[in-house]
C-alpha cells in the first residue's frame, strides 16, 4: 500500500426522515417527482474564482446542469441570488455557506452536508450546507487541499439531492466522484452518471403500455427476497446486479419488448440506456394487447445483465436469496399481471400464490383500460363540488385519465392547492372506483376515495386525512 494521507476530508451526507418510514433510510428508494426541483442558490459574493466562474452561484448552477443532462425526468433548477428564507423543512431547497449546520456544530472532517427530507418514498426538500470555516475557491484538476474546489463538492451534493448516496460506503470500489471523499477527481464518473440514469433515466412509463411506478416494482422484489429467505428457505447466491438494478432494467426491457421491439432490440436498448444513452421503443402496442416476453428470452437478458455489470460497470457480487432465474421469471410475472389491470397488491399476491403452487392466477378486471367514452364515464375533465361537513370550502379538480390512472390537480378554498404525485397517480377500476391522493404545499395529503357515476357526469365518496376521515363528498362534471 502507497502512504495514505492521514486525515482525509469526508463529505457527509445526513439524511433525515420526515416521517418514521423506514424504506425512506433505503437510499436509492427517495426520489423527486417528476418535473423541476427548484434550487436556492444563496451562496454570497465570491470574486472571479480561478475556473473563471464569476461567482459561487454560477459554479454552483453549471455542476446543476451537469446533473441535468443525465436526468430525464426531472431537472434540477439553480435560482440565482436567491433571497428565499433558510430554514429546514421550509419547502425551499436552500444551497448557502454557514458556519453551522443549522446551528449544530459541523463534523470535524466535514466539507458539506445535504440534510433531505422525505415523505414515503418522495422527497420533499434538500439544503445544501457547505463549511465557511474552510477555505474554497472553484477549479479543476487535482485537489489542492486545504483549499477546497467548491465546484467538485457541489457536484457531489446535488447528487446526494438526486438521491445517490455513497459508493464506497455501499461496499463497492468503483471510480465516482459519490465516493464519500474528496479527491483529484473533478467531475462525474460513469457510475455517477449510471447512477443518475437509474434515478431519473427514460421513464418506464414512457412507452404505449404504461408500466407501473418504480417504488411499486422495488417493493415487489424486496418482497420476493423475503418469501424466499423466509418460505423458501433459499440460501444465499451472488449477483453483480443488486436488486435496484434489477429492477429498473428488467421493467426496461419489458417495456421494450411490449411496446413492439424484438429480444435482440430490447436488450441491445437497455444495454445502451445504462451507458447513458436513451431511446424511444418500437411501436405502438395497442392498450389491453399487452406481449409479455417469453421466460427464455427473460432469463437471457438478465444473464446480459448479470455480464453487463460484471464486466462493464465492474460492480462488485452483491449477495441475494433470489437467483437469476427467479427475478427474471417473477419479476416479468409481477409486471405482467400490473400491465393487465391489476393493482401493485393483487398483483404481489397473485405471484406469491403462483410460487405456492397455486398455478397462473387470472388477470384482473380492467385489463382493457376502462375505454371511457368521451365526455361520459371518464374522470378527465373539469369538477366542481364540496365535502359535506365543510361546505364553505368549495373544491374544484382538473383531472386526466388514461387508461387506469389517474392524475390533476386539486383546489379547496382555504385549504389551498395541490396535485397527484407523479409516482403515486391516482387509479380507477373497471367498476368505475377510484382512489386519487392529492399533495398540498404545507405537506398535507387529501385522498379521496369515491365512485364516478355511469353517465360520467357526477362523483361521490368519501375524503382521508388533512382533518377528515371518510367525510362524504359529491362533484359534477363542468
Ligand atoms: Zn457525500
Amino acid at each position: 500500500m502507497t502512504a495514505r494521507r492521514a486525515s482525509m476530508i469526508a463529505i457527509c451526507a445526513l439524511v433525515i426522515s420526515w416521517q418514521p418510514d423506514p424504506s425512506a433510510y433505503v437510499l436509492l428508494n427517495r426520489l423527486w417527482p417528476n418535473g423541476n426541483v427548484a434550487m436556492q442558490l444563496q451562496l454570497g459574493t465570491s470574486g472571479t474564482l480561478m475556473d473563471g466562474f464569476p461567482s459561487w452561484g454560477a459554479s454552483a448552477g453549471d455542476a446543476l446542469a451537469v446533473w441535468n443532462q443525465y436526468t430525464d425526468r426531472v431537472d434540477m433548477i439553480g435560482i440565482q441570488n436567491s433571497t428565499a428564507p433558510t430554514g429546514s423543512l421550509n419547502g425551499q431547497n436552500n444551497v448557502f455557506f454557514s458556519s453551522t449546520v443549522y446551528g449544530m456544530d459541523w463534523d470535524a472532517n466535514a466539507l458539506a452536508i445535504t440534510i433531505s427530507w422525505t415523505v414515503g418514498s418522495t422527497v420533499r426538500e434538500a439544503d445544501v450546507i457547505f463549511n465557511n470555516r474552510l477555505s474554497w475557491n472553484s477549479y479543476r484538476g487535482p485537489n489542492r487541499q486545504p483549499l477546497f474546489d467548491f465546484h467538485r463538492v457541489a457536484l457531489h451534493e446535488f447528487g446526494h439531492v438526486l438521491g445517490l448516496g455513497h459508493p464506497n460506503e455501499s461496499g463497492q470500489n468503483v471510480v465516482a466522484l459519490m465516493n464519500s471523499r474528496v479527491s483529484d477527481l473533478d467531475g462525474l464518473a460513469a457510475d455517477d452518471i449510471a447512477g443518475a440514469r437509474a434515478l431519473y433515466g427514460t421513464s418506464i412509463n414512457n412507452g404505449t403500455v404504461a408500466f407501473p411506478p418504480r417504488n411499486d416494482v422495488v417493493d415487489f422484489r424486496n418482497q420476493l427476497e423475503t418469501y424466499y429467505r423466509n418460505v423458501l428457505r433459499r440460501g444465499s447466491v451472488t449477483s453483480f446486479v443488486d436488486m435496484e438494478g434489477e429492477v429498473v432494467w428488467g421493467a426496461e426491457y419489458a417495456r421494450y419488448y411490449a411496446n413492439g421491439c424484438d429480444h435482440a432490440t430490447s436488450v441491445a436498448r437497455v444495454l445502451s440506456a445504462i451507458d447513458g444513452n436513451s431511446s424511444s421503443v418500437c411501436a405502438s402496442a395497442a392498450p389491453g394487447d399487452v406481449r409479455s416476453a417469453p421466460r427464455n428470452f427473460v432469463l437471457d437478458f438478465f444473464f446480459q445483465l448479470q455480464a453487463k455489470y460484471r464486466d462493464g460497470l465492474r460492480r462488485p457480487p452483491v449477495s441475494t436469496v433470489v437467483d437469476t432465474e427467479g427475478v427474471a421469471v417473477w419479476l416479468l410475472e409481477y409486471l405482467r399481471y400490473r400491465v393487465n389491470g391489476c393493482g401493485h397488491a393483487d398483483a404481489a399476491q397473485k405471484v406469491f400464490l403462483q410460487l405456492d403452487g397455486r398455478g397462473v392466477q387470472p388477470l384482473c378486471e380492467g385489463t382493457t383500460p376502462p375505454a371511457p367514452t368521451p365526455g361520459s364515464a371518464t374522470l378527465t375533465g373539469r369538477w366542481r363540488g364540496v365535502i359535506t361537513s365543510a361546505p364553505q370550502s368549495p373544491l374544484e379538480m382538473v383531472l386526466t385519465q388514461t387508461g387506469n390512472q389517474v392524475t390533476g390537480t386539486f383546489a379547496m378554498t382555504g385549504f389551498g392547492n395541490g396535485q397527484t404525485d407523479p409516482a403515486a397517480p391516482g387509479r380507477i377500476d373497471a367498476g368505475r372506483n377510484f382512489e386519487i391522493r392529492f399533495k398540498l404545499q404545507q405537506f398535507s395529503d387529501f385522498i379521496f376515495r369515491g365512485t364516478l357515476a355511469a353517465d360520467g357526469a357526477s362523483a361521490s365518496g368519501g375524503v382521508f386525512q388533512s382533518g377528515f376521515n371518510g367525510d362524504p363528498f359529491t362533484m359534477t362534471r363542468q
